[in-house]
């Protein structure tokens, strides 16, 4: 490649000293006519990219998959997971992992393609994706970043110049991945069960050593691997649930050991809070609705930790008691999450006993009354709660004379409390028919306009300013209830 170097590729493939059975070396399926529709310039930049030489036309060849950097690979990872509760055998289907990138700061980052071609992981699959769920993806995971959650990014999407053909045909696309790594609950799952015992160890040496070296490991590492996954998950959740996320397949090849929420496909933001809400079309008996997530997320860890069995101790029962002694605590862990993040929305800044029943009553009150999710916090905030569904309700004006009683009892006074409420709670989220607006504009009419729009104002979802007001309306009510779709 001619000019690898002024792009800034500063690519290790640290993955490829695993054992063998981890991934498969690829060779490139070129695309026709790449072209760039989108590229994240702040996040570019920050992994110290060349963001002019990227939009070149030997950038663009890296970024549609036609030529990967020398300083790279190009592998597809293998991984297995339960997907929506029975065990299967998975892998980058259509990804590409075509290195990790070294940034200025130090840090490391996993560049993945996804839709770049078939893999032997690609079962029925033709290993291509469209420029609408690649677009989505890109918006979704730039909101969940700028709201402070961890999560994989979008440095861009290509379009193919080539159709895909799902139900009809469609526009292809790549979308560019970054992730702290790829390493999901799934990669252990497939180590414990198509590798030997070494295997294994090398893949949790690997985990431990790249996101969790700063941590005091004590005298079972496996152990403190397995606490710290659940620590991030705890923590993770509880911050999906707080913002209203769904991620709606909550596979366990979709969870990482990182920590970073991944698999942006049928995602969504609740609006009226409501905890058996479902978008995704093929969740019919609601496993991953809003309310279960919590749950779910034990369930995925205990996959994990029933990985790791065989690492924690020689003897099997042992092993059990260490891994049952780690999983008991994620309840707890996660409700701390959970109630310490809700004190926040509600601008509290000690904890006292009766903190669960009031957040409990107001959540009470959302569902009964319907009220929308994300607004009903925002408008608590800028202190129009008689904008609110819930007001005019005694129950309400009950709950509301509670609350303001507790922050007046706060030595901190009224404008801290609401600072703390302005930090919790966003102004804007992803909602659904603001992204669909967005993508339609892009895909049928190549008009960007409108998500660029949209991606600004998401960028900074903790900004105040009624100007953006439009991006709080609710859709218009429909027949039809708002459904997405996995695998597009
Ligand atoms: P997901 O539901 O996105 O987690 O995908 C589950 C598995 O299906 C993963 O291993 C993907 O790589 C694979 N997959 C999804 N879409 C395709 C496709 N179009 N071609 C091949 N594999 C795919
Ligand atoms: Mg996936």
């Amino acid at each position: 490649m001619t000019n690898e170097k002024e792009q800034n590729w500063n690519l290790d493939n640290s993955y490829t000293k695993l054992p063998a059975i981890y991934y498969s070396i690829i060779s490139p399926n070129p695309v026709s006519s790449p072209q760039i529709v989108k590229l994240n310039k702040t996040l570019a930049t920050s992994l110290g990219l060349n963001v002019e030489e990227l939009q070149g036309e030997e950038g663009i060849e890296v970024l549609a998959g036609n030529e990967t950097p020398e300083s790279g690979a190009s592998l597809a990872q293998a991984y297995a997971g339960h997907q929506f509760g029975g065990f299967t055998m998975l892998g980058d289907g259509r990804a590409l992992l075509i290195g990790e990138q070294l940034t200025p700061a130090g840090e490391r980052f996993d560049l993945q393609l996804k839709g770049s071609g078939r893999t032997p992981y690609s079962r029925g699959g033709d290993g291509r994706a469209a420029l609408g769920p690649m677009l989505r993806e890109y918006i979704i995971s730039e909101a969940m970043h700028a709201l402070g959650i961890p999560t994989t990014r979008s440095l861009a999407v290509i379009s193919t110049g080539e159709s895909v053909f799902r139900e009809t045909e469609l526009p292809g696309a790549i979308l560019t991945r970054v992730a702290a790594s790829h390493l999901r609950f799934g990669t252990f799952q497939y180590g414990a069960n198509w590798g030997k015992v070494e295997d294994l160890k090398e893949l949790a040496d690997y985990a431990l050593n790249r996101h969790y070296s700063h941590v005091e490991k004590g005298e079972n590492p496996y152990l403190t691997l397995l606490e710290e996954v659940i620590k991030r998950h705890a923590s993770l959740i509880a911050k999906w649930q707080l913002v209203g996320f769904i991620h709606g397949v909550m596979n366990t090849d979709n969870m990482t050991i990182s920590g970073e929420t991944i698999d942006y496909g049928p995602c969504a933001f609740m609006n009226e809070y409501d905890p058996e809400t479902v978008f995704s079309s093929i969740d019919t008996q609601g496993r991953y609705s809003y309310g279960n997530q919590p749950g779910i997320g034990g369930w995925n860890l205990a996959r994990f930790a029933e990985a790791l069995l065989p690492l924690l101790h020689e003897e099997e029962e042992k092993a059990l008691e260490l891994a049952q002694g780690a999983m008991e605590k994620y309840p707890e862990l996660y409700h701390q999450n959970w109630l310490s993040g809700m004190r926040g929305k509600l601008g509290l800044f000690r904890q006292e006993k009766d903190d669960e029943s009031l957040v409990e009553n107001l959540l009470v009150m959302m569902h009964k009354y319907k009220a929308d999710y994300t607004n009903t916090f925002r408008l608590l905030t800028i202190d129009k709660a008689e904008e609110t569904v819930l007001y005019g309700n005694e129950e309400f004006t009950e709950w509301y004379k509670r609350w303001k009683t507790r922050l007046e009892n706060q030595e901190e006074g009224k404008e801290a409390a609401l600072n703390l409420m302005r930090q919790h709670n966003p102004f804007v989220i992803p909602r659904n028919h603001l992204v669909e607006e967005a993508l339609e504009a892009a895909v049928e009419k190549e008009d960007y306009t409108v998500m660029d729009e949209l991606l600004a104002v998401l960028s900074d979802p903790f900004n105040y300013s009624l100007e953006k007001e439009k991006y709080c309306s609710l859709p218009v009510p429909s027949s039809r209830p708002y459904q997405t779709y996995c695998g597009t």
